[in-house]
């Protein structure tokens, strides 16, 4: 199984808005296959296809706990069409701003239209942590990361880090 690499902010390839998927085939099982494996790998909840550098509205998802089986969830084409008035708080991550953490308003609420793993049109509502993390993904496949949705201040200083982070890696790598 190919193994994908998680592109992390700062980085142009994160700002692109992803394409629709035409087809769900084999091909697009594959990717979402290895998706998850990323995304395990990294420990983590949720990922869109953009974070491996696949611009296609593709994002998997497993929201278990650590001592209950894997429970993974795939949305092509994901779609909100609706959102609660009322909003939510939640402290997000995301596998593509490693190691920073920021609290994130967001509607408590929403419904999803999408094409599941076998290509077939679900539409389903969700609140608490799953009505945040589709959010969350959604978010990527029109180029928006957390951090925008927090304070600019919050935001320089996190990107920032980042910058100082992917600085040290690329020096360690010339070594
Ligand atoms: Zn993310």
């Amino acid at each position: 199984m190919a193994k994908l690499k998680i592109i992390c902010a700062p980085d142009d390839r994160l700002r692109e808005i992803s394409e629709p998927v035409e087809n769900v085939d084999k091909a697009l099982q594959k990717l979402m296959d290895d998706m998850l494996q990323a995304m395990y790998g990294a420990y983590g909840l949720g990922l869109a296809a953009i974070q491996v550098g696949v611009p296609k509205r593709v994002v998997v998802m497993d929201l278990s706990g650590e001592e209950e089986p894997a429970a993974p969830q795939y949305y092509v084409n994901p779609e909100i069409t609706w959102t609660s008035d009322e909003q939510n708080t939640f402290k997000e991550g995301c596998l593509s701003v490693p190691e920073n953490f920021a609290e994130v308003d967001r509607p408590e609420k929403c419904r999803v239209k999408f094409l599941d793993y076998n290509g077939k049109a679900q539409e389903i509502e969700a609140d608490g942590m799953l009505a945040t993390c589709i959010q969350h993904e959604v978010d990527h496949l029109n180029g928006i990361l957390f951090i925008d949705r927090i304070s600019k201040l919050k935001r320089k200083m996190i990107l920032k880090k980042l910058t100082k982070a992917q600085r040290e890696e690329l020096k360690g790598h010339a070594l």
